[in-house]
């Protein structure tokens, strides 16, 4: 039977038997006992299926683990330590000294200098391209090396929508898995599986988790992706950290996120804490409700930003005015999530007095969870950037954003209202 996503968020991950408790339970063991060796030793050639260290999989961490590929419509997830973890390990685990990725420029700031910084370091080289370029210019960009195309559904903080038709097909013409951020849109607004893509991240960190207490990614494989192409030996040749197994022979389907644990997991350990998962859990139960309310909230505050003449401009890609308003229309019809941005004419100046009036938003470095909250990323988040890389992410020095919370919409407006008139 399949369920509606509202459901799924509910109750998918975890059905207990005769008895057992009614939620998840906080199983906070780093190992599990087992009758004998031989046991163990099927465990660890994975012949057998089971917990054995915590490092690799936990009984809770898999609760939203299952959740998630459920939500998704991925064949399986696997929980990190926090959304960095989950972009790092997705492209490792395809990618080796010498390859290179194709990247949106218009991702998250950490994103970004993992990408361009960090990532260069271990050899793996990340173009940067413009989102709105054609097919043709994006093309120019592939080589014998490319290994995967990365971008956000919903980018932060630049709030463009991903053309999914454009870069699915570009990164399969070429063949290559389309790797897609999810995390402003979540699976309740957009399954990327159902555009093309082939492997979803997630910052559970924001809206999956919703509530602003624990850090936390995922990587969801959808199971689609033919790796047999001769690009991914790491997938198709025998591993010798596993006395030679072949994933795409043994786990078919499921050879990406099957790796992605069993190798990478094992010998980086960023692995999802089981109270995280704990904690996850709960607030994915409600995020299809919470997301409807952040979606319909922002959209309010939107237009009336629109209506304030000390307001330069509003970026929403609800607005019908807006330049992604059709791209949302197609990919993110039930809502187009609950960050907003805007500019104010006095400017930079302007937009350090509007945010330091602020009595109910507050600013944090943070997005996504049930309260209101207000950044200005080029001098937080994206302040390590320089004002071309800044362009390149569309993000202004005048730029505000706001993570609009799931209060009763005109607090959160009139606040806006006191907070426009001290300027
Ligand atoms: C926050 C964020 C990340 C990074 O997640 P952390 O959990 O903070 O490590 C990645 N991608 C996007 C789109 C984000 O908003």
């Amino acid at each position: 039977m399949s369920y509606h996503i509202s459901t799924k968020s509910v109750q998918e991950g975890y059905s207990p038997e005769n008895g057992q408790p009614r939620v998840t339970p906080i199983i906070q063991s780093t190992t599990f006992r087992f009758d004998s060796s031989e046991h163990i030793g099927k465990l660890f050639d994975l012949e057998v299926g089971g917990h054995f260290y915590s490092r690799l999989s936990n009984p809770t961490v898999e609760v939203p683990e299952k959740k998630i590929a459920a939500m998704e419509g991925g064949v399986g997830a696997m929980c990190t330590s926090s959304g960095q973890s989950a972009s790092l390990m997705a492209i490792l685990n395809i990618c080796e000294c010498g390859d290179n990725i194709i990247s949106s420029s218009a991702i998250y700031g950490g994103t970004y200098n993992l990408f361009a910084v960090t990532m260069k370091k271990f050899g793996i080289d990340v173009v940067f391209v413009d989102m709105d370029a054609s097919s043709e210019e994006l093309q120019k960009h592939f080589n014998d090396r490319t290994k995967a195309v990365f971008a956000e559904t919903l980018a932060n903080p630049a709030l463009k929508v991903l053309d999914f038709e454009k870069f699915s097909t570009l990164a399969h013409n070429n063949g290559v898995p389309l790797i897609v951020d999810n995390t402003f849109a979540t699976p309740v607004l957009c399954r990327p599986f159902e555009h093309g893509a082939d492997i979803v991240v997630h910052s559970t960190t924001k809206y999956l988790d919703g509530h602003a207490v624990a850090l936390g990614g995922a990587i969801v494989d959808a199971g689609k992706f033919n790796w047999n192409n001769g690009k991914f030996p790491m997938l198709t040749t025998p591993d010798s950290s596993y006395h030679g197994i072949v994933y795409t022979e043994t786990f078919r389907e499921a050879a990406y996120i099957t790796k992605a644990r069993v190798q990478l997991m094992r010998d980086m350990g960023n692995m999802m804490s089981p109270m995280n998962a704990f904690l996850l859990n709960l607030g994915m139960e409600t995020v299809a409700l919470r997301i409807e309310k952040h979606s319909a909230n922002a959209l309010e505050v939107a237009k009336f930003l629109q209506t304030n003449d000390k307001v330069a401009w509003v970026n929403y890609p609800g607005l019908e005015d807006n330049s992604q308003y059709k791209l949302a229309q197609k990919y993110l019809p039930d809502g187009a999530s609950g960050v907003i941005s805007f500019g104010l004419k006095g400017g930079r100046a302007d937009a350090t007095k509007f945010m330091d009036s602020l009595k109910l938003a507050a600013i944090v470095v943070h997005v996504a969870d049930v309260r209101t909250c207000v950044l200005h990323p080029a001098s937080t988040t994206h302040r390590q950037l320089t004002e071309e890389q800044l362009k390149e992410c569309g993000i202004g020095s005048d730029l505000i954003r706001m993570s609009i919370g799931i209060e009763y919409a005109g607090d959160i407006i009139d606040d806006i209202k006191q907070a426009l008139a001290q300027i």
